[in-house]
């Protein structure tokens, strides 16, 4: 009844198998086309704003330079290179992207409709649809990791949201919801941080795959599930990468669900949804009787 999607931003085919890693293989898996048209690199809010619409940015209108709280430059610069830096100069780096960045601007929200705006869809943290509180939680941890926290609280901060945007996608599944998707940043965060770290993008990668594993679990007979990114991520050590920039994005978008066929275009991703989401009955508005006399004696209401 409940048609999941997983936006794992970044999630790289090439590595998926590089890794040689089973969670990411459900039983249809492929290469994603994905595109490019504000920046020469696919730009996140962007794809995933087609993906949810099935338009063009000219169409949906999430588009723009300006839309740069995922993919600054010069975060990208400072994540490659902050950790190989002696203690004292990654401050100074850190101090230097917070003033280039300056005032965080919001990612614009697309007006048109979306594969959620249906009977039962809800949505968590999309670019360009939904709230993007816990986008921002990530971007500030991107930050964070190129000034003054470690690689222990970098890990613990980005899985421990990871976990919550799983654990939200799996609850979804014991309700009368037709599609839920959730966007999840973590790929994309330790792609760049881990984009010459082998080592440690791999134990990312195998983490988020033991999320989608209990997802898929805890899927029902009538229930699937999508896994889906905007592009990949290129590496140090990936021999398709030879000459690339390590920490840029990859032209590699990968696609893996349940069902027999997956989009093999972000742009047929919409037309996709629309065919495999099954109907819930129309909510019938049951009021919760809340006792608001108790909230006021405990003082959580005025
Ligand atoms: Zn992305």
């Amino acid at each position: 009844m409940t048609l999941v999607i997983l936006a794992l931003d970044a999630l790289d085919a090439g590595l998926v198998e590089h890794f040689d890693l089973d969670s990411f293989r459900l039983a249809s898996s492929t290469e994603v086309q994905t595109f490019a048209h504000a920046r020469d690199q696919p730009f996140t809010p962007e794809v995933w704003a087609t993906v949810a619409t099935g338009l063009d940015p000219e169409e949906h209108g999430v588009t723009g330079s300006g839309t740069s709280e995922w993919d600054n430059p010069l975060l990208e610069f400072a994540s490659k290179f902050s950790a190989k830096l002696p203690e004292n100069r990654r401050g100074q780096l850190g101090d230097l992207v917070g003033r280039a960045t300056g005032e965080r601007e919001r990612v614009g929200r697309t007006d048109r409709k979306t594969v959620f705006d249906r009977e039962g869809g809800v949505v968590r943290n999309w670019p360009g649809v939904g709230d993007g509180a816990d986008l921002q939680r990530a971007w500030d941890l991107m930050v964070a990791v190129s000034k003054d926290i470690s690689r222990r609280e970098f890990e613990r901060d980005l899985l421990g949201l990871c976990a919550e945007q799983f654990g939200w996608a799996r609850e979804m599944l014991h309700h009368e919801v037709s599609v839920a998707g959730v966007h999840v940043h973590t790929l994309d965060a330790a792609g760049h941080a881990y984009a010459d770290d082998e080592a440690a993008l791999r134990e990312v990668y195998e983490r988020v795959g033991g999320f989608v594993d209990e997802v898929a679990a805890a899927l029902g007979p009538d229930d699937d599930l999508l896994l889906l990114s905007d592009h990949g991520m290129r590496t140090a050590f990936f021999d398709a990468d030879a000459g690339e920039k390590p920490g840029s994005h990859s032209w590699r978008a990968y696609a893996s669900a349940t069902t027999e066929d997956v989009p093999d275009d972000v742009y047929d991703v919409a037309d996709w949804v629309d065919r495999h989401v099954r109907g819930v009955a129309p909510d019938e508005d049951d009021r919760v009787e809340m006792p608001m006399e108790q909230l006021r004696d405990l003082g959580y209401v005025e």
